[in-house]
């Protein structure tokens, strides 16, 4: 799953939380100041390693983090090239996961 996050940094309070709760260590402080003179958290993901696993939006005090996710492409076409036996399921499951992009388009 990728996955990559907003901050609104009109509701960050710099507490600093989603730093330290982030497994792949993506999140640190801005140099900069918001207008309330708080230090806001700021992603720092420049080779997309954010999974989407929330855990920073759920620890963040001041529902300040949103979310997104969207499946990684290729991951079935991987799973297919590395065992043979997983090419029938692999084809279903690119389907599934094909239906399931469509879903989250339509919403
Ligand atoms: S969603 Fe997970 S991986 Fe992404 S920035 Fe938040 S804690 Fe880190
Ligand atoms: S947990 Fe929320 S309030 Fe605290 S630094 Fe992170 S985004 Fe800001």
């Amino acid at each position: 799953m990728r996955g990559t996050i907003v901050i609104d940094e009109n509701r960050c309070k710099g507490c600093q939380l989603c730093t330290y709760v982030c497994p792949k260590h993506l999140i640190g402080m801005a140099e900069t100041f918001t207008p309330r003179g708080y230090q806001p958290a700021r992603l720092f993901d420049p080779h997309g390693d954010c999974t989407g696993c929330l855990l920073c939006a759920v620890i963040c005090p001041d529902v300040a983090i949103t979310v997104y996710r969207t499946p990684r492409e290729n991951r079935q076409d991987r799973a297919v090239a590395t065992h043979p036996q997983t090419a029938e399921l692999g084809s279903e499951s690119h389907t599934l996961s094909r239906a399931i992009d469509e879903m989250e388009r339509v919403q």
